[in-house]
């Protein structure tokens, strides 16, 4: 399934700046970091400085599952801030879906800390991770075990109140064309395909860590992948005038979704989302829909991107130093066999972060332009 879902792309292929979640989060924290926040996020002070910020919102100071006060722990990558016993459970979900580090305890890597950051506390997990939650269902702080375990798993494993149940089933895929597109993808492009998946294979085995499965089939996973949604132009009008656009995007069998933005065919999101990368490594699937209230949701074009040439480029420049803003890698959108791109596409380099701009021309649909911005994080960090 997984193997065919990974023929199934078109080309395709990022970026965010961590220091606009600064601005989001913690003000004060953000005017000294914005600068170059690598450098100052190794500065074990500056790192705690940051986590102090995050916990004295308001939201943080109570448990993100069962809302015991005063949580200890925090949950990665999802960024909730948890009480000890909460954090028994996500522990027994195994790193690769939930990394349990401690707040006073544990040493914080940047890359831990940014991502707690990135990720905006405790409201904003639950706005994403609870959006469709039916009433009463929320954990009570005096649950029983069984209770809690069942929760969690809904919540963080199986991301069950994530989405809007109509959307449990993503398009079949149709196998011939997209195998055909992947072929002629593979010879035109730089082909770095094989060398990245092969530098990937090899750091999963030194590592015990990764090889845990997830017990809901057999996933496993190797690095995490932001998608900032960034904004849509030019879209199909699916009401009388406009629409109510939203993004969900998919990953395997993870999904999630943007906010809606109301009456407008030009929204602007800037709405990051984070899911985990599954090997074999399926390609990025987007789809805009309009949110309709008595109806289902009408489509508005769909694209789906290969962010395999982003994780090769990732591991590539994994020990990078380069701090200015350096071009790695562009695909231009006149050669663009499969019409997907409607603007060249870069993976830049910078501060020692990898990223991709994509600006995709939506399939299925009479008009509409989606841009997006990708980074991916190795787990291996
Ligand atoms: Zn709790």
């Amino acid at each position: 399934m997984e193997r065919d879902g990974m023929e199934g792309n078109n080309l395709l292929h990022f970026l965010d700046t961590p220091s606009a979640h600064y601005r989001l989060n913690c003000d004060g924290f953000e005017a000294e970091n914005d600068a170059d926040d690598r450098s100052d996020a190794s500065d074990p002070a500056n790192a705690r400085e940051l986590l102090e910020c995050l916990l004295n919102q308001p939201a943080n100071k109570f448990c993100a599952d069962c809302g015991i006060p005063d949580p200890k722990w925090a949950a990665l990558p999802f960024g909730a801030f948890i009480c000890i016993k909460c954090s028994g459970t996500h522990r027994s979900l195994g790193v690769h879906i939930s990394k349990v580090i401690s707040v006073n305890l544990d040493e914080w890597t940047d890359e831990e800390v940014h991502c707690l950051a990135e990720s905006g506390g405790n409201s904003v997990v639950n706005t994403r991770y609870e959006a469709f939650l039916p009433e009463n269902k929320k954990i009570k702080q005096d649950c029983s075990t069984e209770e809690r375990n069942d929760f969690i798993r809904k919540k963080y494993q199986f991301q069950q109140f994530v989405c809007d149940p109509q959307f449990s089933c993503p398009l079949p895929l149709n196998k011939k064309q997209a195998q055909d597109k992947h072929q002629q993808h593979n010879s035109n492009k730089h082909g770095f395909g094989h060398a990245f998946r092969n530098s990937w294979r090899k750091k999963d085995s030194d590592s015990k860590g990764l090889k845990k499965m997830s017990d809901v089939g057999m996933v496993e996973f190797v690095g995490l992948i932001k998608v900032n949604i960034v904004k849509g132009t030019d879209l199909a009008v699916r009401d009388v005038m406009s629409s109510d656009p939203y993004v969900m995007i998919n990953l395997g069998h993870q999904s999630m979704k943007t906010k809606v933005i109301k009456n407008t065919l030009n929204p602007i999101w800037n709405e990051r989302l984070m899911l985990s990368i599954p090997d074999p490594i399926p390609p990025l699937k987007l789809q805009v829909f309009d949110k309709d209230t008595f109806s289902s949701d009408d489509r508005m074009g769909e694209a789906d991107v290969d962010i395999r040439p982003l994780i090769a480029a990732t591991k590539e420049h994994e020990n990078s130093t380069i701090t200015e803003l350096t071009e790695l890698y562009r695909w231009s959108a006149s050669e663009d066999s499969n019409g997907v791109l409607a603007k060249d596409s870069v993976i830049s380099i910078a501060n020692g972060k990898v990223k991709q701009d994509i600006t995709l021309k939506l399939q299925n649909v009479e008009r509409g332009e989606l841009e997006i911005e990708i980074e991916c994080v190795p787990l291996s960090q």
